[in-house]
């Protein structure tokens, strides 16, 4: 290829993805063709990724005070709810109702977090149910590293466009669109207001210590950081760091350092156990600030229909530790092993026995098959059957409660 040619398309490339930060949705090559290729980082496309990180080392000029650095730990709280409880819990599975004002007012909410337009979050995340820890799943550490699962997924070109398809339900509404499409304009405004606050207090609370450039700094770049890398934890480490209590498909995990980090999105192998219902924590002893905060909201009359787990989930919670009786059962199969090297004839039989408990463990149960789950993800059950899951461990018949429930 000459050098000619090459040009003309790096710079068309290059033009689109500054357009793209403004227009989301402006793919003059077609969404599905960009979702189709290699991943790659687009470096252009990313700057505004890049100056949010940036942005933090402004307080080497505009230094620290109490307030502001307060502010911006509760900012990371209150739009940590925002990502949990409205992009996850209401966006991408509709664990609870609300009016279309309400959808409106908790999309804006959502659009302060700076992850996005709600559509383009709930489809990669519908997508990553679909398909955890599959070659296909766009964030699985354990498929594509630690890294990518963590923060460079969302710098691939392929990972850009929503695919409006697979979240029509809420790609019904054009006011979620418009936000989608145009998805700089909410974080634009909540950096302004931020200044603004700060030059605010300058003048009429000297005493606080702050001023507009600092509140920017604190209340947006650097509480927005944190805010993102406290939500790609869930990418990167909820799938390597923790218990598993559910025998699930994928490798998702239940961690209370990050039920804490993320408002109860720790209680992650519960969640891919069963996503229909509005908690994470489904039992009182698992924290899940979210949850909490979505019940206080219900009593104001903004949002109802909370989804409770079901009480033959919670049983079979109960009972079931399977990433211990498994490992005890491997472990115990191994040692087995080790002395049968020695000694083949006593312990060919205990080994055989571990083995035989490991396998039964692994059959008995209830493991929900991705394709289950709300109505809502139905749509994509076509495409789940892929030979890496067959060569995972056998699914028994699902369970009955998370199938056919509409949400
Ligand atoms: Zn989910
Ligand atoms: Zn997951």
């Amino acid at each position: 290829m000459s050098v000619k040619s090459v040009r003309p398309s790096l710079f068309r490339r290059m033009a689109t993805a500054v357009v793209q930060w403004i227009d989301s949705d402006y793919c003059p090559e077609g969404a599905e063709k960009m979702r189709n290729e290699p991943d790659k980082v687009d470096w252009v496309r990313v700057m505004p990724f890049v100056v949010l990180h940036l942005g933090c080392f402004g307080v080497l000029w505009v230094g620290v005070s109490a307030f502001a650095a307060w502010a911006a730990v509760f900012l990371y709280f209150i739009r940590m709810f925002a990502v949990t409880g409205i992009y996850h819990r209401y966006f991408s599975h509709k664990t609870y109702s609300t009016s279309r004002a309400g959808q409106f007012f908790l999309a804006l909410w959502g659009g302060t977090t700076v992850q996005r337009g709600g559509l383009w979050w709930a489809y990669h995340h519908r997508h990553h149910h679909q398909h955890s820890d599959d070659p296909e799943d766009a964030h699985s550490p354990h498929v594509h590293g630690f890294l990518w699962s963590h923060i460079g997924w969302i710098t691939s070109r392929r990972n850009f466009p929503t695919d409006y398809s697979k979240v029509k339900d809420l790609a019904k509404f054009p006011e979620l669109v418009w936000l989608n499409r145009f998805d700089l304009v909410v974080p634009i405004l909540y950096a302004f207001a931020m200044f603004g606050l700060g030059a605010a207090l300058e003048r009429w609370a000297p005493g606080l210590g702050t001023n507009g450039w600092q509140m920017l700094v604190w209340g947006f770049f650097i509480s927005t950081t944190a805010l993102f890398h406290g939500t790609a934890c869930i990418n990167s480490m909820a799938h390597l760091m923790g218990k598993r209590r559910f025998k699930t498909e994928d490798d998702s995990r239940n961690s209370f350092i990050l039920a804490i980090i993320c408002l109860g999105e720790g209680w992650h192998n519960n969640h891919h156990r069963y996503q229909s219902c509005t908690r994470n924590g489904f039992y009182w002893w698992e924290i899940d600030p979210t949850y909490y905060g979505l019940k206080l909201l219900s009593y104001t009359g903004l949002i109802w229909g909370l989804k409770d787990v079901p009480k033959s989930i919670l049983e079979e919670g109960m009972h079931a530790d399977h990433h211990k009786s498994i490992a005890a059962a491997q472990r115990s199969a191994e040692r087995e092993e080790e002395i049968s090297a020695a000694s083949p004839l006593r312990t060919v039989l205990p080994a055989a026995a571990a083995i035989a408990v490991a396998t039964a463990t692994a059959a008995h149960g209830e493991m929900p098959k991705k394709a289950e789950g709300p109505a809502i993800h139905k749509d994509l059950s076509g495409e789940l059957v892929k030979p890496d899951i067959a060569a995972k461990p056998a699914s028994p018949a699902p369970g009955t409660d998370n199938t056919g429930k509409v949400i």
